[in-house]
């Protein structure tokens, strides 16, 4: 294999970052803290990820040193799932959600500089409550209140309703000690200044704080972590607990004073950082989109069977297979593309992110945990039976992108935000619209680019002449182009993808070539979705549209010797995983782990 074209791919994957960023932390998920527990109720599995997790913050620097540098903090999202998914929301949460709403708001309030001390330590975790029974996408609705004192000069936590019980943070685990971040609405004098964080002790040594109730959530598949429903009963809490920073204040007179005067504006601020947590989010799904292919792709080398009218043969081998795991691989390389773009615009904002970047995180989000989910559930089925265990790993990823795509911003509400404001203004795709295709014979990443900027164009002018002659409620509007303007946030997303592929530089023109293979065959996946329309357009020939399947055949056959470089640029190794069927003796590893496990444990309850 060609060491060299591997870490070049590797640069591509990573972002030109993995020796700084992730080495380490891959490093640190070899320790036998991180060995597969057959066996364990789901309390246990949850009591282990938080043990892990502590391992994971004992090995590396600071939450507040990861926080000031952001690339480190999404590759920790990338790497803490890798082998326990539940660690990702414990740390994910800890570091960015609350520790970062510490870092962005009150690292000047030395009120709370204790707490601040206890969460950078891990002497106490800390959760994120923001969403509420009644209220998650639409979370700025939320019902919990702060009411302000001004004679205590402090602030009285409440929980009105069972709506606005505080629903999945971590509260379950009543003996670990937390501290949390829980956003609220400000009252003051019967007036609401809107949704503000809150820092609020849930629970120490003697278990939880007084005044406060958390009631586990019912079981949920694969992770055992301790989502509640929590309230609190007019709990007091001190002035300087309202992490306020450079949001507002209360002054002398017990008066709001706002230093953002938008209540909606202010609102965003207080959540910061869910901007990066879905960045984090993102690259927790390409991590688990990776290994999932990385697993499927050295079993497919090693599994054989019979070929007609031949001798047995690896699975990798049939064309059916490879159209199905090699556009898999394509969408890891272009959606780790749109990620790395989203990641390299937001390390160079200096100050807050403008509305386009904001649009473009909240549209990678979705577009990667939604073509990662489908990635691993078509990894799973191409393993046969072997991809049920959870000792290869997949079905635990699919548990992990069943709750990325709900959490940090719901795929379905994020997009439609994206595609509400892209029709709200004067969106026009950069690239240039190609729409000559009868001087061609097949697509290249560029042409391909022009093509979805040309269907882009015809969604701008339809849903807008659609919008001059509506007549009707803003809702009825609003549902009647939405689907379209949902297809056009999906291809703009694509196409900055095949963009970022197209515009990578290298040294070695074989990785340069080998990622627009890739980028030809995920555009040729984006293509195929719209085919009628272009087929209807006119603009390109039937015989140039219709050579679509047999290009990606022939992509798929030029992918083929390469497979090894392409896997290999993740940086794992099979060890990591330590699932059978990534060794080519997997019958061995397997059966000896079956007596290992399974036997054993059956053995003990006998
Ligand atoms: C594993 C996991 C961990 C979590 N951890 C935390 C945590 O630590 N702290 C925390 O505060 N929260 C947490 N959450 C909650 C998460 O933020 C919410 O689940 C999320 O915001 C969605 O809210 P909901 O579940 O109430 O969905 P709902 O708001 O009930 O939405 C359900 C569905 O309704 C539809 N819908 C809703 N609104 C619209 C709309 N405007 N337009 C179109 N369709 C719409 C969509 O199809 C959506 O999928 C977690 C969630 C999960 C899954």
């Amino acid at each position: 294999m060609d060491i060299q074209s591997k870490d070049f791919l590797k640069n591509f994957i990573y972002n030109n970052s993995f020796e700084k960023n992730h080495q380490d932390l891959l490093t640190l998920l070899r320790n036998e803290i991180f060995e597969r527990r057959e066996g364990l109720n789901l309390t246990q599995s949850g009591e282990l990820s938080y043990e892990r997790s502590r391992f994971i913050h004992k090995e590396i620097e600071s939450p507040l040193d990861v926080l000031a540098n952001p690339d480190r903090l999404f590759a920790l999202a990338e790497w803490a799932g890798l082998l326990d998914v539940s660690c990702f929301s414990i740390i994910m949460v800890h570091y960015n959600l609350t520790m970062g709403t510490f870092f962005d708001h009150a690292l000047k309030n030395k009120g709370v500089a204790d707490f601040v001390e206890e969460l950078d330590s891990l002497s106490s975790f800390g959760p994120y409550m923001a969403t509420e029974l009644g209220y998650g996408n639409n979370v700025a609705a939320l019902k919990t209140q702060a009411v302000y004192d001004h004679e205590e000069k402090c602030f009285y936590l409440n929980t009105p309703d069972q709506l606005s019980q505080k629903y999945m943070s971590y509260s379950g685990f009543s003996h670990i000690p937390k501290i949390a971040v829980v956003m609220a609405r400000l009252i003051i004098k019967d007036k609401d200044y809107g949704v503000f964080p809150f820092a609020v002790r849930i629970s120490d040594l003697d278990g939880l704080c007084e005044g406060i109730t958390a009631i586990p959530c019912p079981e949920k598949p694969v992770q055992g972590l301790d989502n509640g429903l929590t309230s609190f009963n007019h709990i007091k809490i001190s002035l300087n607990q309202a992490l306020f920073g450079e949001i507002a204040e209360i002054n002398e007179n017990g008066e709001f004073v706002a230093k953002i005067k938008n209540v909606r504006a202010r609102f965003l601020k207080s959540m910061s950082r869910i901007m990066p947590g879905r960045l984090c989010v993102s690259s927790a799904a390409l991590g688990g989109g990776k290994a999932s292919c990385y697993i499927a792709l050295k079993f497919a080398q090693h599994r054989l069977t019979n070929a007609p009218g031949g001798q047995d043969t690896a699975i990798i081998n049939f064309l059916p297979y490879q159209r199905e795991m090699f556009i898999n691989l394509a969408k890891i390389y272009a959606m780790s593309a749109l990620t790395n773009n989203g990641k390299s615009r937001f390390l160079s904002i200096d100050g807050d992110i403008d509305s386009e970047l904001t649009s473009q995180i909240n549209l990678t989000k979705a577009l990667v945990t939604w073509e990662m989910t489908d990635v691993i559930i078509s990894c799973r089925e191409r393993c046969g039976a072997q991809g049920i265990f959870s000792v290869n790993r997949i079905t635990e990823y699919i548990s992990l992108l069943q709750g990325l795509v709900t959490a940090e911003g719901d795929n379905q509400v994020l997009i439609a935000t994206v595609a509400a404001q892209l029709v709200n203004m004067e969106y026009t795709p950069g690239s240039q619209v190609y729409d000559n295709g009868d001087k061609y014979d097949s697509f290249t990443p560029e042409s391909i680019t022009g093509l979805i900027a040309l269907r882009e164009k015809n969604l701008i002018k339809e849903i807008s002449e659609h919008r001059l002659s509506f007549n009707g409620t803003f809702f009825d509007e609003w549902n009647s182009i939405s689907n379209d303007a949902i297809h056009l946030s999906k291809l703009w997303g694509y196409r900055v993808a095949i963009e970022t592929m197209i515009n990578w530089k290298s040294e070695s023109v074989e990785s340069q070539n080998l990622i627009k293979a890739l980028a030809n065959l995920f555009g040729l996946y984006v293509i195929q979705k719209d085919i009628g329309w272009y087929i209807d357009s006119g603009k390109l020939s039937k015989n140039l549209l219709m050579s679509i399947n047999k290009q990606m055949d022939g992509l798929c056959s030029e992918l083929l010797p390469k497979v090894d470089e392409i896997i290999e640029a993740f940086g794992y190794d099979e060890d990591l995983f330590k699932s059978p069927i990534c060794y080519p003796e997997y019958q061995r590893v397997f059966t000896d782990f079956a007596k290992s496990s399974r036997t054993k444990l059956l053995e003990e309850s006998l």
